[in-house]
């Protein structure tokens, strides 16, 4: 009965965590949540305010698909100022979320035959999205030795006449890896010689810690900026994830070809979140750098204590909310008949043991590792590191 299509893809893990966790916690399950990748503070009030004056104002209608002109505009000139690139307007498209923006580019860019590279660890809706769009993902290893950064050479041997795309995600969702300029300058060096797009998911920007610069793939000359395709949005840096507001920049003709496709789906996103995003984009901006504050004080305690933990190693990761920790040796220990044989089985025990949720690595390409967001208050990071240690305490070789 189902296209062919829809066989070939699965719900997104992430949010399929993050339902379960939210159902057991209705039930009356005391559940701590490391699961899904949502800022846990609330959309600061001036953002607030402008939708509530944009509902005021009856500013509750269709607006332009691609975006209104103003937001558009406030985007060009936030590329401009914090990555150094160039845009005009009609290079602009604003969607339903960074996530939309991504499923746009893909419905304009993938089909029959093509394959698109991602590296793993990926964020998990990269690869469903290639599928969806009838073409071949094509995953190549990343190793937690080279910071889980894509080395230039295995993207090389990766590279056929049929690479359309290459997804690259920095800071990274789930490793927190943030890619230097030299390994940036030799991926657009490969994607300008070999003719391929780069979809650069660039989310996580304004959350990096220690000093350490974003760059933006598409600034590291006109060559690369021609080839790519910068997705970001207002989800993690102003706390607007269910205001549903992302955005791509690129190449005119793609951003037309991604409108079209708007227009034939979503048509607008919401007028009203529009005007918000206008704010979080234009007004004040302490709110940003006060949550980094906040994330990298739980980043370096959670690091810290997961350390300390028999049987896992955790790298410091350089930005986003995710810890990545390595939980290989904890593979193959039992808890009474039940043998944890990998990283989803870990998973399901810290949940139903530990009451614990967290995303599997297997979900983003590598079952050595589990994930946690620092998404959420340091009062629930103690107490759900307390409950892991006694879970995994009570495993046995
Ligand atoms: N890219 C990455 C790497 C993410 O983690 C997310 C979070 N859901 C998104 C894109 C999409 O964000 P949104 O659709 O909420 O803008
Ligand atoms: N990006 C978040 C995560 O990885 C949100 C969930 C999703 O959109 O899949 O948890």
């Amino acid at each position: 009965m189902l296209a062919e299509r829809v066989k070939k893809i699965k719900p997104s893990p992430t949010l399929a965590i993050d339902s379960k966790a939210k159902a057991m916690k209705a039930s009356g399950i005391d559940v701590i949540s490391f699961g899904v990748g949502e800022p846990d503070f609330d959309t600061p009030e001036n953002i607030k305010e402008a939708a509530a004056k944009a509902m005021r104002e009856g500013f509750t209608k269709y607006t332009a698909v691609g975006g209104i002109d103003p937001l558009k505009d406030a985007i060009v000139e936030k590329l401009k100022k914090d990555n150094g690139l160039s845009y005009k307007r009609e290079e602009i498209i604003v969607s339903c979320g960074a996530k939309h923006s991504l499923y746009n580019i893909a419905q304009a860019l993938y089909g029959p035959g093509d394959e698109v590279i991602i590296p793993s660890p990926y964020w998990v809706s990269y690869p469903d999205q290639v599928l969806l769009n009838d073409a071949t993902p094509v995953i190549v290893k990343t190793f937690e030795a080279d910071s889980f950064m894509l080395k230039p050479e295995a993207l090389e041997a990766a590279i056929t006449n049929k690479t359309k795309a290459l997804i690259l995600n920095s800071p990274s969702n789930p490793t927190g890896m943030i890619y230097d300029r030299k390994t940036l300058e030799a991926i657009a060096g490969l994607a300008e010689k070999h003719g391929f797009f780069v979809v650069s998911d660039e989310i996580y920007e304004k959350l990096v810690y220690d000093g350490k610069e974003h760059i933006s793939i598409a600034s590291i000359g006109s060559g690369a900026m021609a080839r790519c395709i910068v997705v970001n949005g207002l989800s993690k840096s102003h706390a607007m994830t269910g205001w549903r507001i992302g955005y791509a920049a690129g190449p005119a003709d793609i951003i037309k070809a991604m409108t079209n496709i708007q227009s034939q789906s979503t048509s607008n996103p919401t007028s009203i979140s529009q005007k918000a995003a206008l704010e979080a984009l234009t007004g004040p901006q302490e709110f940003v750098s006060t949550i980094r504050a906040e994330f990298d004080k739980r980043r370096r305690y959670l690091v810290q204590e997961l350390n300390t933990i028999e049987g896992i190693t955790c790298g410091m990761p350089a930005g986003a909310f995710y810890a990545f920790p390595n939980t290989k040796r904890l593979y193959g220990r039992k808890f009474g008949d039940r043998v944890i044989a990998g990283s989803t089985d870990l998973a399901l025990y810290l949940l139903e043991e530990a009451k614990v949720a967290l995303v599997h690595g297997a979900a983003f390409g590598d079952d050595d590792y589990l994930r946690l967001s620092y998404a959420t208050s340091m009062e629930d990071i103690t107490r759900g590191l307390a409950r892991i240690r006694e879970a995994l305490g009570n495993l046995r070789p």
